[in-house]
């Protein structure tokens, strides 16, 4: 079985949470405190807040750039459910702008059309690796006065223009088991903002600075001395992994890319792309449909995923709430029935994408 996804972790990070556990210190403390200071370096930023998961990252980030009830968000369709909840559990009302076709990533002009004067944010989201147009929605929202806060949970270490994902605003990541850094569960939000990033810190502890007493309505989202002593060893041969994510891309696109009915992802000019996920569109041109060929896959031992099955207007508890604003999104519903995502994590082996190709290629009349 060649599977979507495969973690495995090496002597580093056995003997790191070995270390945790002899420490007796398990909530957070300098190991967090060492793994947010490796992440700055990384991403060249000013401030970095370790958090519990990437939900609570965006949750965090929009609470403490003062997003809550009255205010629109404005953000793709075609995204996890978190990008979503987040933005209602701080009270806010979703507005979606569809994506652009070519890289699933939220539409520029769309955007720009669907701001008004009660919007306080834009919430751009890195979908499977790539950063949106982040330099252009960053001009978009300065111009607008509002804040980019944007979802690069799956875009940890990618690019747009030079600038890292995540950098230029506010930038929110997930370190969950499937992500290209992990800490089993885990997040963090970036920012140049350092009022911004001290209330991301209060609020991730119950608001609490000095203890028992209390400033402001906190949450538990603190990250554990475990996840971030995993998370430091991880960063340290995320390059190297990334690497080889990006090796397999290339060789899935150089077997599947004249294949008749498969569009393999672009990679815009200017950005670089992770390959959290490596998602192929499964066209009217193809042979098989997509979970027709999905399907057959499986049949022959190679896990696939569908990144996502619905766009977030498609889903009734989104489509019916009273603080989403339901609209068509007509590229966003089209991606969600053709989208598959192929294995690409660093553990495959050539022959195991020579078969991917094979298959794929061998259901496809030439
Ligand atoms: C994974 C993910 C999240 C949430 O991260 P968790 O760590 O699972 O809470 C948010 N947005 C996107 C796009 C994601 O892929």
């Amino acid at each position: 079985m060649i599977r979507l996804s495969e973690i495995r972790f090496d002597e580093h990070a056995e003997r790191a949470v070995v270390e945790v556990l002899r420490s007796g210190q398990l909530a957070q403390g300098p190991t967090v405190e060492r793994f947010e200071e490796a992440l700055r370096a990384r991403l060249d930023v000013a401030h970095v807040a370790a958090v519990s998961s990437g939900t609570a990252a965006l949750v965090l980030a929009l609470e403490a750039a003062g997003v809550g009830p009255g205010h629109e968000v404005v953000t793709s369709p075609f995204t996890f459910a978190a990008t979503v909840n987040a933005i209602l559990h701080v009270g806010a009302t979703v507005r979606f702008a569809d994506i652009d076709p070519e890289d699933f990533t939220v539409n520029v002009e769309a955007v720009d059309a669907a701001i008004n004067e009660r919007t306080a944010a834009v919430l751009p989201v890195d979908l499977y690796g790539q950063p949106a147009d982040i330099p252009a929605l960053a001009a978009l929202a300065a111009r607008r006065g509002i804040r980019l806060i944007e979802d690069a949970a799956q875009a940890f270490g990618a690019e747009a223009h030079g600038t890292p994902a995540g950098t230029a605003d506010v930038g929110c990541f997930s370190f969950y088991a499937t992500k290209p850094l992990t800490t089993g569960e885990g997040g963090a939000v970036a920012t140049a903002d350092g009022d911004l990033d001290g209330r991301v810190r209060l609020l991730r502890s119950q608001g609490s600075r000095v203890r028992y007493r209390y400033e402001a309505i906190g949450h538990n989202m603190r990250m554990t001395e475990l996840a971030a002593a995993v998370g430091r060893c991880e960063l340290d041969r995320f390059d190297e992994l990334t690497g080889r994510r990006q090796v397999n891309a290339a060789l899935l696109t150089a077997g599947l890319e004249s294949v008749p009915g498969i569009q393999t992802p672009l990679i815009r000019a200017g950005r670089t792309h992770v390959f959290h996920q490596y998602t192929v569109r499964v066209t009217e041109d193809s042979r098989l449909s997509r979970d027709a060929l999905r399907e057959q896959l499986a049949a022959e031992g190679i896990e696939t995923g569908v990144h996502y099955p619905r766009a977030a207007t498609e889903e009734a508890c989104y489509g019916e709430h009273s603080r989403v604003i339901c609209e068509r999104m007509p590229h966003a519903e089209t991606a969600a029935r053709q989208v598959l995502s192929l294995p690409v994590h660093p553990w495959l082996t050539d022959g195991d994408i020579e078969r991917i190709v094979a298959a794929i290629s061998a259901l496809e009349p030439a």
